[in-house]
């Protein structure tokens, strides 16, 4: 798959070490290879091959202490571009009454996603209705009723009218009056994308002007999705994707290109038949579950770490004149605790061995009540815990829920780790990457 294969490109690369221009583009080939295999458009990869092979082959990379980490991180942010970048809302109409028309070819998925949308909507607070607008087949009908009642919402029906435009309407006149605040059109598809389907929809559209249309693509027919999609922008206009049968054996192609191709987000994501089965869709999320999860995310997490040098060498500076305040241990904490869990954290701290079993749950607790007591201290206290007297100690002691002990216990560490930490700042260590724990 996609992921396995991108998988073993970044094995390779994380096993050379140092890297040269030529390793990196012999891997950006690799990478090519993948994604077009994937059903990825070929201008899509043309270009984010292009893209991520300009910033993988500066010098910041390449000098790093960590250059797969780092190339592997840029093809993370792209792919998380490529993707659509951040989450794409659906937009509800300023009137308080927005209208979604759901539209695309026969068996993307348009029925039964128009019920999965008023689920979630409606587990979100919305009152919706769903109107049954696919008047060729009567069990169309029917089953924009049956997913209606599946998820607890009204649905219109005219099973004798041949005027989708009038049902559209109709249909919004019903929900008015049922005072729903979202009404999801199910439109007819066609097999192929012809001019009849496009004058029908069009009809709708100019008739009830909806708020978004939204264009139902299944996932499973790669390019075609892409092509697809493109056309109903075109002749359409569309304002966002869903993608279905993301669950099924889909290579990821269409995911990763419809976006560029159409300049259309993907708002959600189809991932079964049940009416639970769709999610809002997330570009960083999906990048991360291409390149394979956990692993590669760590290892990101670990090439941020390197990034933030700097913050290091900043660091060590206030440290050497002693300006370390507990608003840098804060900040040191939180650093820590986007790591991940403590026991792999502490895994990761050169020198450090554990003997026999260590409860780590009272570590993350132990964590979770420094942040509290940092946190319920002031600015001035932060910056100068000499001026933080009994009576302070107690105020503080009450609003992070802990006790007066606590905060002596935290700031006894805090000055034993000053003290022990100018022991070691010497310039090369903060450079080293080995300050990691306090
Ligand atoms: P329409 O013709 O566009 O209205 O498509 P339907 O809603 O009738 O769906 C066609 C088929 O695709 C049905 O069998 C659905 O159960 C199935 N389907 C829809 N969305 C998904 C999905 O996200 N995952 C899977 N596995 N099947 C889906
Ligand atoms: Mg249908």
């Amino acid at each position: 798959s996609l992921s396995e294969k991108l998988q073993d490109v970044f094995k390779k690369l994380r096993g050379k070490g140092k890297l040269t221009e030529k390793d990196i583009k012999e891997a950006m080939k690799e990478v090519k290879l993948a994604l077009l295999e994937a059903d990825v458009n070929y201008k899509v990869v043309k270009d984010f091959i292009n893209t991520v092979t300009q910033k993988a082959v500066g010098e910041e990379v390449l000098e790093s202490l960590t250059p797969a980490q780092q190339v592997i991180k840029i093809v993370y942010d792209e792919m998380v571009n490529l993707l659509g970048g951040s989450d794409t809302k659906l937009t509800f109409s300023p009137s308080g009454f927005s209208i979604y028309m759901m539209v695309g070819l026969q068996g993307s998925g348009k029925t039964t996603t128009a019920g999965k949308l008023a689920g979630l909507l409606k587990k979100q607070g919305k009152n919706p209705s769903l109107v049954a607008c696919d008047i060729y087949r009567p069990a169309a009908i029917k089953q924009l009723e049956v997913v209606a009642q599946k998820v607890g919402v009204k649905c219109y029906a005219d099973y004798t009218s041949q005027d989708a435009v009038k049902i559209a309407k109709d249909g919004i006149e019903f929900a008015k009056s049922n005072r729903s605040d979202v009404v999801i059109i199910d439109t007819a598809g066609r097999l192929h994308i012809n001019q009849e389907l496009m004058d029908e929809l069009k009809n709708i559209k100019n008739a009830v002007k909806p708020t978004e249309i939204l264009l139902v693509v299944d996932a499973m027919t790669g390019q075609d999705a892409v092509n697809v999609a493109e056309a109903f922008n075109d002749q359409l206009g569309i304002d966002g994707i869903i993608m279905t049968k993301l669950d099924g054996d889909t290579r990821g192609g269409a995911a990763l290109s419809v976006k560029a191709i159409t300049g259309k987000p993907i708002k959600f994501a189809g991932v079964g038949e049940k009416m639970e089965d769709l999610e809002v869709f997330h570009p960083d999320r999906m990048a991360s579950r291409i390149l394979g999860m956990g692993d590669v995310l760590t290892l990101i997490e670990k090439a941020q770490e390197a990034i933030d040098q700097k913050k290091a060498e900043e660091l060590e500076k206030k440290l050497r004149s002693m300006q370390f305040t507990l608003e840098d241990f804060l900040d040191q904490l939180k650093q820590i605790k986007k790591m991940g869990p403590l026991s792999q954290i502490i895994s990761m701290i050169p020198g450090i061995k554990l003997k026999g079993d260590v409860d780590f749950d009272a570590g993350e607790k132990e964590l979770k009540k420094i942040e509290a007591i940092i946190n319920s201290m002031t600015k001035e206290e932060r910056q100068d815990p000499s001026i933080i007297n009994s009576s302070r100690k107690r105020r503080i002691a009450m609003g992070s829920g802990t006790t007066v002990q606590d905060v002596n216990r935290l700031l006894k560490q805090f000055e034993d780790m000053k003290r022990m930490m100018k022991q070691f700042s010497n310039p090369s260590f903060a450079k080293k990457g080995k300050f990691k724990f306090p």
